[in-house]
């Protein structure tokens, strides 16, 4: 069953969720104020149309209110993005997905209603941080503010031992939720305790932020 979806504004963002949505055989409808943005989407997306998203005429005759899900990639016009997710929210559409450009835009989002908000330049920022704080921390990713996942080299404390040696649980409160063996390339989703760690495994670790930290700083 083919999904429908809708980009608006086809910038470096919402241009990249519009190819990529379009690969894996989806319907996109994508929209931009820009004709060379659209004239680029023509090929790309099942339909690629001028238009301003502000418009509420202009996004009932686009048959808005039948897509399942819709993205506002609206970056700097910040108004636009905020009445474009309103009326989007009035014509009933049942997934709003919007990019924030601030933390104040992220909150009027929320307040009327958009069912996710994304932040990709705060975010992906945040993931380099880390992996720049640390050699070791290959990348991290938040599951909510205070949990995160992080993908880790095995430190030379854990070489040669297994997660009962290391007893990693009840120490630091992680959980080690997959290995990939650097030798054999091979990934184990749900290592045994008895697994043993070598050079060159990389460690899928997830829990509490403080406890990763605690983790990083004595093992890895
Ligand atoms: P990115 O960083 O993803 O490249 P950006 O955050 O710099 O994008 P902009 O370039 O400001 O964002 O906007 C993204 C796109 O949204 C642009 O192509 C722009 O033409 C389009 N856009 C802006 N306003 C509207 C609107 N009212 N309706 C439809 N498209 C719009
Ligand atoms: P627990 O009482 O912590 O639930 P368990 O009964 O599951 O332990 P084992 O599976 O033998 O016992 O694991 C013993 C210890 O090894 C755990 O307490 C934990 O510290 C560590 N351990 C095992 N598997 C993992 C894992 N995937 N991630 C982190 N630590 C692990
Ligand atoms: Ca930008």
């Amino acid at each position: 069953m083919k999904r429908e979806f809708a980009v608006i504004g086809l910038g470096r963002f919402g241009g990249s969720i519009c190819r990529e949505l379009s690969e894996e055989g989806m319907e996109v409808l994508a929209i931009d104020t820009q004709e060379e943005k659209v004239n680029e989407f023509k090929e790309i997306a099942s339909h690629a149309v001028i238009a301003d998203a502000q418009d509420e005429k202009v996004l009932k005759e686009l048959g808005i209110r039948n897509i399942d899900h819709v993205i506002v990639a609206i970056g700097d016009n910040i108004q636009a993005s905020i009445l474009t997710t309103l009326m989007l929210k009035e014509l009933g559409i049942k997934k709003i997905t919007v990019k924030a450009q601030n933390d104040y835009h992220e909150k009027v989002l929320n307040k009327i209603g958009a069912d996710q908000v994304v932040h990709p330049e705060r975010d992906m920022g945040r993931r380099i941080a880390h992996s720049i704080i640390s050699n070791n921390i290959l990348d991290h990713l938040e599951l909510s503010d205070d949990h995160s996942i992080v993908e880790v080299k095995a430190g030379t404390k854990m070489i040669g031992q297994n997660l009962v040696d290391l007893d990693i649980r009840a120490n630091y409160g992680c959980n080690v939720v997959a290995i990939k063996h650097g030798k054999t390339n091979e990934i184990n989703v749900s290592p045994m305790a008895t697994e043993v760690i070598e050079p060159g495994d990389i460690l899928i670790v997830i829990g509490a932020d403080k406890d990763i930290s605690r983790f990083e700083k004595h093992l890895v």
